[in-house]
């Protein structure tokens, strides 16, 4: 069963509102912080797990690091877990963002405050902050790249047309929706005026999203519409929301015999490793970098802050409405990756060495 409050170690905290002096690193000595990330299956929450937890390891906090598997339950239990084990804080990124408000209730009860990671967990208070990317810019800067990359306006001036299809996120992420309006805010003119054209005339958010963001769904996707519907003619943009989604985009096309003479643009989103490698090899066209280094940064000043009675880094009090309240957040930007800018990007960034890039 849960602790009480009464019953919380003491830990030198008192409330989430930090009634204890601002102090130095010492501060933190003692202090836990539980982090929920959603999954092991995909490299960038793998990096995203690393950099928080050497971060606030160097802050002098200790850290518990678990990850769910994709499965919502089992991350309910994790942090219930965490809880009786009396963290002193949660960072959760949510594999399901409606599934939690019960637990994030259970840690309010128990005074642990909550950083929400990366993806808004909804409908409840028990949140002190967010931090994230950019989710709508990361959609706007997907639709720009193929608009450039194609000159959609230079193919509509001369009444031409591409063919593209989209696979987008999961229905239970926060961020899915905002990407995909992100996308649709740059692409949909397109779109209605004929210069893009859509042929399994899947374009709405709820035809194209896939649950928990499955590669193996994308992939599935992906053979069935160009068995279906490009028998004759050549899909020329494969419009993706995640590199996993991309992988199965790459195994799909190659079965169906496209070669480099034809292959289509393919986005992605994460700047994986395997996906940066497929940027290089010409079977992925673009990613979105984000860097992980950064939010865990930033994440880290929000634990110190609802620790320590700091100020943390908030650069938005508007966009991130969860249904109970707009979540002070710290929007990260996202940058467009590919084989243009990916050495100055990610190798002189230091975010990947040109060894592990170069390894088959
Ligand atoms: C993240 C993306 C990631 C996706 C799939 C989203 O919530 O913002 O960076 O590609 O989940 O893991």
């Amino acid at each position: 069963s849960m602790a009480a409050c009464g019953e919380k170690k003491d830990s030198g905290k008192e409330a989430t509102s930090g009634t204890v002096e601002t102090g130095e690193q010492a501060e933190s000595n003692g202090m836990k912080v539980g982090i929920a990330m959603p999954t092991q299956s995909s490299e960038r929450w793998i990096n995203d797990g690393n950099n928080m937890k050497k971060l606030l390891e160097s802050k002098g906090y200790e850290v518990t690091l678990q990850y769910a598997e994709d499965d919502p339950q089992a991350q309910v239990s994790q942090i219930e877990n965490m809880i009786t084990q009396q963290v002193d804080a949660l960072v959760i990124a949510a594999v399901d963002g409606d599934s939690l408000a019960s637990v994030c209730g259970q840690a309010k009860a128990n005074d642990i405050p909550i950083i929400s990671y990366d993806r808004l967990i909804m409908n409840t208070d028990a949140i002190s902050y967010y931090a994230t990317f950019d989710n709508k810019g990361v959609g706007v800067k997907i639709g720009e790249y193929i608009k450039e990359k194609k000159d959609l306006d230079a193919a509509k001036a001369a009444g031409e047309s591409y063919t593209i299809e989209f696979f987008m996120g999961s229905p239970d992420d926060n961020n899915a929706k905002f990407l995909y309006n992100g996308i649709m805010e740059v692409l949909q003119p397109y779109l209605d005026d004929g210069t893009l054209v859509c042929k399994t005339g899947r374009t709405s958010f709820d035809d194209t999203c896939i649950l928990r963001w499955s590669q193996e769904t994308a992939q599935q996707w992906c053979e069935n519409y160009l068995s279906a519907q490009y028998a004759d003619e050549k899909l020329d943009i494969a419009c993706s929301a995640f590199d996993g989604f991309s992988y199965g985009i790459k195994a799909a096309l190659t079965s169906a015999g496209y070669t480099a003479e034809d292959w289509p643009l393919v986005t992605g989103q994460d700047a994986e490793l395997m996906a940066v490698k497929n940027i290089v090899a010409g079977t992925q066209t673009m990613s979105i970098y984000k860097d992980t280094r950064l939010l865990a940064e930033k994440a880290g000043t929000m634990v110190d802050a609802v620790l320590q009675d700091k100020e943390p880094e908030i650069n938005d009090t508007e966009q991130y409405d969860n249904g109970k309240l707009v979540v002070p957040t710290y929007m990260c930007e996202p940058q467009p990756v590919d084989k243009d800018n990916y050495k100055e990007l990610l190798i002189d960034g230091e975010y990947y060495t040109e060894e592990q890039i170069n390894e088959k």
